[in-house]
């Protein structure tokens, strides 16, 4: 059989490494970029940790699967009535199974400045540039921000609230500036952290940040963000490092091609039993509206069952409907400490830190060959100044 697979994420590549199980399927895997990203590591990537654990060239993830062609494009147009789909480079690519993994993009909803004054730390570019301007602040300016602010008090937002203040104290030692005390603030909308998780992890995790010296402001709503800093309910909060971990969307391809889709109220596919529309087309990870996509889990998930669905239909079998599956949970803060939740146990500290160890260890192995996997699995512990090497100012 015959597949195109959009987007180069969790669901795509287990998607077409599941399917490249049978030698005599062919795949081609249109995507983006280059590289794996594995986000659940990117706070780290952020905060001066190895870059090794946040990317991995689609290369050595398909090394040894001869029956995988991946093509750098970017999707742009679906037409089911010629089962072709356009790219970018005004490509067009012929289907006859067509399998959508595009994954989320930033939102700013609307609010004015966001997108001109706040960071991100969602890709190598907005990393980079989170640390350029950290460099420019800090060895060229020579100055230590009153506040540096995080914006969202999802998994992200308090992973690296965790994480940062340890990032800026080392910097400030590394570029030889005055001791000045290092303020992290994090904002969140919702009155607590977490809000998917639950009540009893939220107090957890908002305790533990306030060991870490994390000043949390919940229940407070940021309207806008200007060169000087925010403004947040009706306040004004003085920063030149906003980072902005809140507001996911759907790909916006959906919204373009939407005559093509039925889509729920927050912009995601509709699909089903079997994760397919109306035209037969396959959409899998965070752009299916599930009851737990947005989870790397689920894209894993979701992969794993429309490629076992496509071997029944080869072997003549009964297809099986799409079981929804609630993923574990375990969300970092800082050395030896995280949260961890799934069904009805809560663990915190240092015996759920080791399951994220070893969750981290699994992820990757569910993309990379166990050799590879562990090998990336270990730089998560590295500590990496030079890979981001900021570029000097002239002054
Ligand atoms: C910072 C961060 C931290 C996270 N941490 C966790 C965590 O700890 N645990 C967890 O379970 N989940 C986590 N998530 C969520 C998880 O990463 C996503 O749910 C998961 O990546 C979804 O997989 P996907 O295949 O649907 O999309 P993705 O993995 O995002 O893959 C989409 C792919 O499509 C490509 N693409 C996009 N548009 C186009 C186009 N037009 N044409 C071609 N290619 C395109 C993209 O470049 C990308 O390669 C995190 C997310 C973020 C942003």
């Amino acid at each position: 059989m015959k597949f195109t697979i959009v987007g180069g994420g969790f669901g795509g590549v287990k998607a077409a490494l599941e399917l490249a199980k049978n030698k005599s399927n062919k795949i081609t895997l249109i995507t983006d970029k280059p590289d794996f990203q594995y986000y659940p590591a990117l706070y780290g990537t952020a905060t001066g940790y190895s870059h090794l654990q946040s990317w991995v060239p689609l290369g050595t993830v398909f090394a040894d699967k001869l029956n995988i062609e991946v093509v750098i494009d970017s999707v742009e147009t679906l037409n089911p009535e010629d089962k072709t789909i356009t790219g970018k480079s005004g490509a067009s690519y012929s289907y006859d199974n067509l399998i959508l993994a595009l994954g989320s993009v930033t939102t700013y909803f609307g609010i004015k400045g966001l997108d001109q004054y706040t960071y991100g730390i969602k890709s190598e570019a907005e990393i980079r540039e989170l640390k350029q301007h950290l460099y420019e602040e800090m060895a060229v300016n020579r100055e230590v921000e009153k506040q540096y602010v995080i914006i969202g008090g999802g998994p992200t937002g308090v992973e690296l609230a965790s994480a940062l203040g340890t990032y800026i104290r080392r910097l400030r030692r590394r570029y030889h500036l005055p001791y000045k005390r290092v303020g992290v603030t994090l904002i969140e909308a919702s009155p607590r952290l977490l809000p998917r998780m639950s009540e009893t992890t939220s107090a957890k995790v908002k305790k533990r940040l306030k060991k870490l010296g994390v000043s949390v402001q919940l229940a407070k709503k940021v309207e806008e963000a200007d060169a000087d800093g925010l403004m947040v309910s009706g306040k004004p909060l003085a920063s030149h490092t906003i980072i902005w971990t809140s507001g996911v969307a759907n790909n916006p391809f959906f919204a373009a091609n939407a005559k093509h889709f039925e889509l729920s109220p927050n912009g995601k596919v509709v699909v089903n039993k079997y994760m397919r529309t109306k035209d037969d087309i396959y959409v899998i990870g965070d752009n299916a509206f599930t009851p737990f996509s947005g989870l790397a889990q689920t894209a894993l998930h979701d992969a794993v069952f429309i490629s076992k669905n496509f071997k029944r239909k080869q072997q003549n079998k009964a297809l099986k409907p799409y079981k929804v599956v609630k993923p574990p949970v375990v969300v970092p803060l800082g050395d030896k400490w995280a949260a961890f939740e799934w069904k009805f146990i809560k663990l915190y500290g240092w015996p759920a830190s080791l399951i994220r160890r070893a969750a981290d260890a699994v992820g990757y192995h569910d993309i990379l060959p166990v050799g590879t996997a562990l090998g990336v699995w270990r730089t998560q512990t590295e500590i990496e100044e030079d890979y981001f090497a900021p570029t000097p100012t002239k002054k």
